[in-house]
C-alpha cells in the first residue's frame, strides 16, 4: 500500500514502540505541507505540544513563527516535525533507544516530503542525521549527504534562556532561501 503522511500520522497515534507511549498525552507526529521545500526538524514535543498534539507551540513556537515571517514562510508553506513523536518525561533528552525506535516514522516522512533543504533545529536533531558536530561550530553551515541538504541551527527554544543566540538564528534564518536559490540553480545546470 502506498505510504501517505497521513498513514504515517495513524501508526504514530497507535504506536508503543518505546516507553514515551506510557506517559504521552497526545502523539505529535509532525504537522505542515506534503510539498514543502524547506523541513524543519526538532527534537521532541513539549509539554504544551503534549497537550495539542502539534509541534512547536507555545514560547519557541513563537520564535519560529517570527523567523519563518522573516522569510516569508508561514508554518503552512513548511513541514515541522521532531526526531521523536511523544514527549519525554519532564523533557528529560530523548534515549537513544526512543530515538531508535522512532527513526523510520521520520525517516518515511522525509522520504515523501522529499524537502529540498532539512532545518535540524538544535545539537539533538544534528545529531540524529549528521553526528559529530558541534552546534555552536556548526549552526548555519548545510552539509550534504545521502542526497539530501541539511542545515543546523540554535534549537528556537535556546534563544528564551540566552537572549544573545537570537541574532545567530537571524542571521542562519536569512541564508534558508539562498541556499534553496542554490539548490534549484544546481538543479537546472544539472538538467541542461
Ligand atoms: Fe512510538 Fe515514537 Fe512515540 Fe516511541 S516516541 S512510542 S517510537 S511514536
Amino acid at each position: 500500500m502506498k505510504d501517505t503522511l497521513i498513514k504515517i500520522e495513524e501508526e504514530v497515534a497507535a504506536c508503543q514502540a518505546c516507553q514515551l507511549c506510557k506517559t504521552r498525552t497526545n502523539t505529535v507526529p509532525g504537522y505542515g505541507s506534503s510539498q514543502a521545500d524547506v523541513m524543519f526538524i526538532g527534537e521532541a514535543p513539549g509539554k504544551n505540544e503534549d497537550l495539542q498534539g502539534k509541534p512547536f507551540i507555545g514560547a519557541a513556537g513563537k520564535v519560529l513563527d517570527g523567523l519563518l515571517a522573516s522569510i516569508n514562510l508561514k508554518r503552512e508553506d513548511v513541514f515541522i516535525a521532531n526526531v521523536v513523536k511523544c514527549r519525554p518525561p519532564l523533557n528529560r533528552d530523548p534515549l537513544p533507544e526512543e530515538v531508535a525506535a522512532c527513526a523510520d516514522f521520520l525517516q518515511r516522512q522525509v522520504t515523501l516530503i522529499r524537502p529540498k533543504i532539512i532545518i535540524l533545529l538544535g545539537r539533538h536533531a544534528m545529531d540524529r542525521f549528521i553526528p559529530g558536530l558541534k552546534i555552536s561550530l556548526d549552526h548555519g553551515k548545510p552539509k550534504r549527504k545521502d542526497g539530501n541538504v541539511y542545515f543546523p541551527i540554535y534549537h528556537p527554544a535556546a534563544t528564551i534562556y540566552n537572549r544573545a543566540l537570537i541574532e545567530e538564528l537571524q542571521k542562519d534564518f536569512k541564508k534558508i532561501p539562498k541556499i534553496i536559490d542554490m539548490i534549484e540553480k544546481e538543479k537546472d545546470q544539472l538538467r541542461g
